[in-house]
């Protein structure tokens, strides 16, 4: 069973990885891949992103990869056998919903849901920003995003805001 966990990653936060350590235990493989989109402004880019995924996750059967595009052909280039996605709320998984059943019929290919981790559920990449660009103006030390993010992406988003 080879799983796709596809997202933007910008950047990884807790609760993916969460999903990631979940996921894994079902499948032979787990790749993470991160969506490049040029039309989407990002705070770190697609190599930033891959590397603090790589270095906040070390488990056996997860690889970290990159696509852009469309997910469907993603998912055909690489023979991949389900995707992958974490829903927190009803609205995640309104979303979710719809491009799963896109998905299907584009690449005949099902998805996956894990709900979100009792602890993790509330952690979304954008708040993390929101909260960074906010408090790290005004107090480079301190600790706020670390319940949110693993150290090392904690310290990369310091470096962004220095
Ligand atoms: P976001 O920008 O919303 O964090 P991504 O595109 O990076 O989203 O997310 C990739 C996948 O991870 C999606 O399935 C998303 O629902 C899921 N996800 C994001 N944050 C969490 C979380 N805290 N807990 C569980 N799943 C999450």
């Amino acid at each position: 069973m080879k799983l796709i966990y596809p997202g933007s990653f910008d950047p990884i936060t807790l609760g993916h990885i969460d999903i990631i350590k979940r996921g894994s235990v079902f499948a032979d493989e787990l790749i993470v891949s991160v969506l490049y989109n040029p039309a989407k402004k990002s705070l770190f880019s697609v190599e930033e992103r891959i590397d603090l995924i790589k270095e906040s996750v070390r488990i056996k059967n997860v690889t970290v990869d990159f696509f852009d595009g469309l997910l469907a052909d993603y998912v055909k280039k690489v023979n991949a056998s389900a995707i992958l996605r974490g829903v927190r709320n009803s609205s995640d998984f309104e979303n979710e919903k719809l491009y799963a059943v896109n998905n299907y019929l584009l690449c005949g290919v099902d998805t996956v849901f894990l709900p979100a981790g009792q602890a993790t559920g509330h952690i979304s990449s954008s708040i993390v920003k929101e909260i960074a660009a906010i408090r790290f103006k005004k107090d480079m030390n301190t600790n706020i995003i670390s319940d949110l993010v693993p150290q090392n992406v904690s310290l990369a988003i310091k470096n962004k805001f220095l």
